[in-house]
C-alpha cells in the first residue's frame, strides 16, 4: 500500500514513528546498516517493515550506496526569538540549514524573501551576507510584539501556501514562562511582558489561518533555545576544529542583555520543575575581589580606569593616601526580579559601569567599545574576568560538565577573553572537574536562539506540546 505522505498529518506521523532513526541520521552522518541497528539495536530489516506502509520514496530517510541520508527538503521548519535587543527569524529545511535567497529565488518566492528582508536592521555590509535570518527592531509593548509577529506570520503563511512544506514554527521569549498555562509570569529585560498569555500574541484571525494550512506554533525559552542550537552544531564537525560531539553533559553561558545558563545533562535538555531551569543572572552576586584590592596596587592604567570611566579623574593630593580615594557610590535601583544585588545588575554596574539596561545596551552594542575592552579598560577587564570566573566556577563545581559554551556579544567582540578562559577556569574552580571541563565558544551565529527555536519546534511537534523534552 502506497500513501502520499506529501500529506502533513502524514508527513508528521512519519515523523513520530521514525524519530530516534531520524536523528540517529541527522547526527552520524551517512551511517550504514550495522552502525544504525548498533545505535538503536534495531535491525534495518525490521525498520524496513515497520515503515513499508509509508511509501519510501517520500520519507524524509533516503539512502544510497554507503548508507543513510535525510532528504533536506522533506519539510521547513522557523524560529522567531523575541529577544530585548533585536527580534530575530530563522527559517530552515529538514537539515536546519538557513533557507536562503536562492531558496525562494528557487521556488518563485523573491517578493515574499523582499518583504521579509525590507525591515531588516542589520548594517548595509551585514546584509549583504546572505545568512538566511532576519533581524528586526526591538518592540517595547505587547501590542508592537503582535503587529511584528502577524507581519511576520503573514509571510510565513504565504511560503506555506507555495510549498506546502512549513510545519512547525517555534517563538522563544526570555523570562519566567509558566509551561502549564503559556503565561510569560515575567521577562526582567522586556518590562511589557508581564502576566502576559503567549497565545493572546497572535489574534483569533491568524491561529485559524494557521491551523486552517496546518502549520503548528509552539514555544521556547530563549536561553534554552540558543543551547538546543549549540548542542546540534556540535555534530557539525565541519565548523570545529575539535570534536565535542560526544559530550553528553554540555552547559551554555549566553551574556548579552541578560546571562543565563542552560544544561544538557547526560543528553538531556534540563528544564527545571517550573520551566526555569539557568536563570542565574538573577541570583545574588557579590561585588566580586577587584573591588577588594588596594589602589595601590592597581597599575596607572588601572587606576585611571577605576576612576575616570565616571567622569571623575580624581586628582591626588601631595602625601594622600592613595587607598582612601574611593569610588561615588550612585543610586543603585532593584533589577526587574525586584533583587537589588543579583548578578546582572551587578555584572551592568561593575564591569560597563551602567545603571540601567538601555545604557548597559547601549555600550555592548557599541563594537568599538568592546573590541579593544582590556586595553582601554584594564581595570574594568579584571573585573570582567572575575565574573567569568565566578559564573565558570559555579558551573563546573555545581553540575561537573564535559563542555561550557559561551555565547553572546560581550564574549565573541573581546577575543582576548577566548585566550584566557582556560586560565580563567584553572583560576576559578577545583581540579579533576575543570582540568576535564573543555570551554569553548559558540557557533557565534547571532540567530543562534532563534534557529534553536525553529529546532525545538521540530521536536515539539513530534511531541505535540511546548518545552517538551529533549534528547540526543
Ligand atoms: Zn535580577
Amino acid at each position: 500500500m502506497d500513501i502520499n505522505i506529501t500529506n502533513k498529518s502524514d508527513k508528521i506521523e512519519f515523523l513520530s514513528k521514525y524519530f530516534a532513526y531520524i536523528e540517529a541520521i541527522r547526527h552520524y552522518k551517512v551511517p550504514d546498516k550495522t552502525t544504525l541497528k548498533n545505535l538503536l539495536g534495531v535491525a534495518w530489516p525490521t525498520l524496513q517493515n515497520a515503515i513499508k506502509d509509508f511509501d519510501i520514496k517520500n520519507s524524509p530517510i533516503k539512502s544510497n550506496s554507503e548508507g543513510f541520508f535525510l532528504d533536506r527538503d522533506f519539510s521547513i521548519h522557523a524560529g522567531i526569538s523575541i529577544g530585548a535587543t533585536q527580534i530575530k527569524l530563522y527559517l530552515c529545511n529538514f537539515d536546519f540549514e538557513p533557507l536562503t535567497e536562492s531558496y525562494f529565488e528557487s521556488i518563485g518566492l523573491k517578493e515574499i524573501y523582499k518583504s521579509l528582508k525590507q525591515d531588516d536592521v542589520r548594517v548595509a555590509d551585514e546584509k549583504s551576507v546572505d545568512e538566511g535570518y532576519f533581524c528586526y527592531n526591538r518592540e517595547n509593548s505587547v501590542d508592537g510584539i503582535a503587529w511584528r509577529l502577524k507581519k511576520i506570520f503573514d509571510c510565513l503563511i504565504q511560503i506555506d501556501n507555495q510549498t506546502q512544506k512549513l510545519l512547525s514554527v517555534g517563538i522563544s521569549f526570555p523570562g519566567i514562562i509558566n509551561k502549564d498555562n503559556l503565561r510569560i509570569d515575567f521577562s526582567p529585560n522586556i518590562k511589557c511582558l508581564r502576566n502576559v498569555f503567549i497565545k493572546d500574541l497572535l489574534s483569533i484571525e491568524l491561529w485559524k489561518r494557521l491551523e486552517k494550512n496546518e502549520i503548528s506554533v509552539f514555544f521556547e525559552h530563549d536561553t534554552q533555545a540558543a543551547s538546543i542550537y549549540e548542542k546540534e552544531a556540535l555534530y557539525c564537525k565541519s565548523e570545529k576544529k575539535e570534536d565535542y560531539s560526544s559530550a553528553k553533559n554540555v552547559c551554555c553561558v549566553y551574556i548579552a542583555a541578560g546571562i543565563g545558563a542552560s544544561l544538557i545533562l547526560n543528553n538531556k535538555l534540563c528544564r527545571g520543575g517550573t520551566n526555569s531551569f539557568g536563570e542565574f543572572g538573577h541570583t545574588p552576586a557579590p561585588d566580586l575581589l577587584v573591588d577588594k584590592i588596594q589602589n595601590s596596587m592597581l597599575s596607572i592604567e588601572e587606576f585611571t580606569d577605576k576612576f575616570s570611566y565616571e567622569g571623575i579623574t580624581p586628582t591626588i593630593e601631595e602625601n594622600q593616601d592613595i587607598n582612601s580615594i574611593k569610588k561615588v557610590t550612585k543610586h543603585i535601583s532593584p533589577c526587574e526580579c525586584g533583587k537589588i544585588a543579583c548578578l546582572e545588575s551587578a555584572f551592568r554596574r561593575n564591569v560597563f559601569d551602567s545603571y540601567d539596561l538601555d545604557n548597559y545596551l547601549e555600550r555592548i552594542n557599541n563594537q568599538n567599545e568592546l573590541k579593544n575592552f582590556n586595553e582601554t579598560h584594564p581595570y574594568r577587564y579584571r573585573v570582567l574576568k572575575e565574573y567569568i570566573g565566578y559564573m565558570i566556577g559555579l558551573l563546573i563545581n555545581f553540575f561537573n560538565p564535559d563542555i561550557i559554551i559561551f555565547s553572546g556579544r560581550i564574549v565573541w567582540e573581546i577575543s582576548q577573553l577566548h585566550n584566557e578562559l582556560n586560565t580563567i577556569k584553572a583560576n576559578s574552580a577545583i581540579g579533576i572537574p575543570a582540568q576535564n571541563c573543555n570551554i569553548i565558544l559558540g557557533t557565534q551565529k547571532i540567530y543562534s536562539a532563534a534557529a534553536g527555536t525553529a529546532i525545538s519546534s521540530y521536536h515539539s511537534l513530534v511531541n505535540g506540546d511546548s518545552f517538551c523534552d529533549i534528547c540526543w
